[in-house]
């Protein structure tokens, strides 16, 4: 593939972030919601303003919101973000290094084992080996990471650059390069070559 060919000049290391970018918290949190509160008005997918989904909500259902995803089995049953899988596999297959870089709810009992759950049954076995988990990712080493949370701070000044995965909360965020798995391929082109 002609148009492809940039991807393969430069050895990169892509660390990708879970929720957001390969599993869709947001929309896990509105099927709940749909489910279990149904006289909630869900704040539909393409009006989400903020990056954390309970101040989408009025003051006094952000406890509901947050039961929601410190429910168990929340995070094992969050549906895949279209063409997340294929993006990796096509990067990783491409002679890249990919992980999967992740921050789990400090305090959620269940969220790190349901991510691992999550990546089996979503991603297959082999990505179990490519989780990174962390507090700090710009403690982690790599070229690129792709994450929708437009602040991402740490201890260190990061070694990669921050691809913004486009999600609607993070529209109005400047001067940082973007993508989705719809166009993907043509930013990494532009980015190596
Ligand atoms: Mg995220």
């Amino acid at each position: 593939m002609l148009f492809n060919i940039a991807i393969f000049l430069v050895f990169m290391i892509v660390l990708a972030d879970m929720d957001g970018v390969l599993a869709w918290f947001d929309l896990g949190v509105n099927l709940k919601l749909a489910e279990q509160y149904p006289q909630v008005n869900i704040v539909p997918l393409e009006k989400r303003s903020t990056f954390y989904i309970q101040y989408d909500y009025p003051a006094e259902q952000a406890p509901l919101i947050q039961s929601i995803y410190m429910a168990e089995g929340f995070y094992r049953s969050l549906p895949p973000v279209p063409g997340g899988r294929e993006g990796i596999e096509e990067i990783l297959g491409a002679g890249h290094d990919v992980r999967i870089c992740t921050v789990p709810h400090p305090n959620h009992r269940y969220c790190l084992p349901e991510k691992y759950l999550w990546v089996e049954q979503n991603l297959g076995e082999k990505w179990l080996d490519r989780i990174i988990i962390t507090r700090d990712k710009t403690l982690i080493r790599g070229h690129l990471l792709i994450d929708d949370n437009s602040e991402i701070t740490g201890a260190a000044v990061p070694e990669w650059e921050h691809i913004l995965y486009t999600q609607p909360y993070n529209l109005g965020v400047k001067g940082k390069r973007r993508l989705t798995w719809d166009n993907w391929r043509d930013v990494l082109v532009e980015l190596r070559a």
